[in-house]
């Protein structure tokens, strides 16, 4: 069997609602959609979701890469052979992990398909029949957070995640506000994609975690690991690594320093399924436990997200794959496990390989 063609599609989708981090606002995702394409027929499906407010690479670049590099790579190659050719892969352009991870999701949709199995049963089958979400929700104005709060709980979700990060006076005010309007028995979770310095966090923070917060997610910049080890000892509620941790080598700095408590795998950062299934492990060795974060991914991207989640052993916390739920869509056609994406929760995937398809 041999990899015959690869397509690209790019594809725009809009946020149902503005979503702002502290690294800004976005409003569309511009993603590029994968088809591999075998000589018998079998077509897998692949996804780069760039968000440009959080990632390093855009739409139109992963689109550039795949033409010029990536996708004359592997041509001819067998598609079963997924480690060497994410090796070649590494090999013929450093980085550009969301372009690497668009072939890895479309090589796993095909052996999926091949061989008659979902990607959860190809990554070790199931720990779990369903997945709970935790939804996000954007900086903004605190009356409308706290609403958006309660519409999702009231919905179903158990988990809400704030984002923080842009000014501590607001983020604390926000956090007693959600926390007030959920009640007691909704986990919260914030957000501050890098928001702060050492100083500001550990002056701030501790404020916040009256307020009973599940976790704190990402307060300081990817790079000062120092600060995240000072936090994760100095701070009860637990830290959890997002943009500190993009790749293997990443996970295995951080446990090393213990500069996190959980750790943020978004399929994208790692080149897709094989490299986070390689966090997951690195992570599950060393006692510390996951969730799957979202780009947020479209349906493809998510499905991925999704059959990871029911796979792992050590994904203990809601997880993120809400792209469904929150952009606007119309890609795939409706795929039955995305039904309660709404009410807080994915259900087992159905069908075989990712288990989506494409609208024509
Ligand atoms: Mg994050």
């Amino acid at each position: 069997m041999k990899i015959e063609k690869v397509e690209i599609l790019q594809k725009a989708v809009p946020f149902r609602r503005p979503f702002v981090i502290a690294g800004g606002e976005t409003t569309l995702c511009e993603h590029a959609i994968i088809r591999i394409i075998t000589d018998d027929g079998t077509i897998g499906l692949g996804e780069a979701a760039t968000m440009q407010s959080y990632s390093d690479e855009t739409h139109t670049g992963v689109e550039a890469v795949l033409k010029e590099k990536l996708i004359p790579a592997i041509i001819g190659l067998d598609p079963f052979e997924i480690n060497a050719i994410m090796e070649l892969l590494d090999k013929t352009v450093e980085g550009n992990s969301y372009a690497k991870a668009a072939i890895d999701l479309a090589l796993h949709d095909v052996i999926g398909k091949i061989t008659n199995q979902p990607v959860y049963q190809m990554l070790g089958g199931k720990c779990r029949d369903t997945v709970p979400l935790a939804w996000a929700i954007g900086i903004g104005d605190i009356d409308e957070v706290a609403s958006e709060a309660v519409e999702y709980v009231q919905k179903g979700y158990k988990t809400i995640k704030i984002k923080i990060g842009n000014d501590p006076g607001r983020d604390i005010d926000a956090v007693k506000e959600v926390r007030s309007a959920i009640g007691d028995e909704i986990k919260l979770r914030v957000d501050a994609n890098q928001g702060y310095d050492y100083d500001t966090a550990i002056e701030t923070l501790p404020k916040m975690e009256k307020y009973n917060l599940e976790l704190i997610e990402q307060p300081l910049p990817r790079e000062d690991i120092d600060g995240m080890a000072k936090l994760c000892e100095k701070l009860e509620t637990p830290i959890m690594a997002d943009e500190s941790m993009f790749g293997i080598k990443d996970a295995i700095e951080l446990i090393k320093r213990k500069a996190t408590d959980i750790i943020n795998i978004k399929i994208m950062k790692p080149c897709g399924l094989r490299g986070s299934r390689a966090v997951a492990d690195i992570a599950r060795a060393a006692g510390v436990p996951c969730l799957v974060g979202s780009m947020p991914e479209m349906g493809v991207g998510s499905a991925a997200g999704l059959h990871f989640a029911i796979a792992m052993p050590n994904i203990n916390y809601a997880c993120e794959m809400i792209g469904p739920e929150m952009l606007v869509d119309d890609t795939i056609h409706p795929a039955p496990f995305f039904k309660h994406c709404e009410n807080g929760y994915l259900e087992l995937p159905t069908g075989v390989g990712l288990g989506v398809s494409l609208k024509e």
